[in-house]
């Protein structure tokens, strides 16, 4: 029983068990230990900026509050009470309907 490897950063932070072994794994199929962290921060980033809820006016907690979408994106709950904001995915719903015909007129004003 050897000591597992470790890796090196400049300031210094404890990773768990789990998650040192799936690094490990990864270092081991030829990514450096640098790059496979950086793209995990980047895509949790990207999700991050994604899945900001927009901040509304909830009708059951009677304050302002965000509201996250579930898996598929089609519908928004409040993030405080877990109430579903009908509202909200009806504008949504709009919107999308413009855009879609926005999109559509452009694409075929293009072919003209
Ligand atoms: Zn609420």
């Amino acid at each position: 029983m050897g000591r597992p490897n470790e890796f090196k950063v400049a300031k210094s932070f404890t990773l768990g068990m789990t998650e040192v072994a799936w690094l490990a794994e990864q270092v081991k199929k030829g990514d450096k230990a640098s790059k496979v962290i950086n793209k995990l921060i980047r895509h949790a980033i990207a999700e991050e900026q994604d899945k900001k809820p927009p901040l509304r006016w909830c009708t059951e907690c009677m304050v302002n509050t965000g509201r996250y979408k579930n898996d598929e994106g089609n519908q928004f709950f409040c993030e405080k009470c877990e109430k579903r904001d009908y509202v909200l995915e009806e504008l949504y719903k709009q919107y999308q309907g413009r855009t879609n015909h926005l999109e559509k007129m452009l694409d075929e004003s293009s072919k003209t």
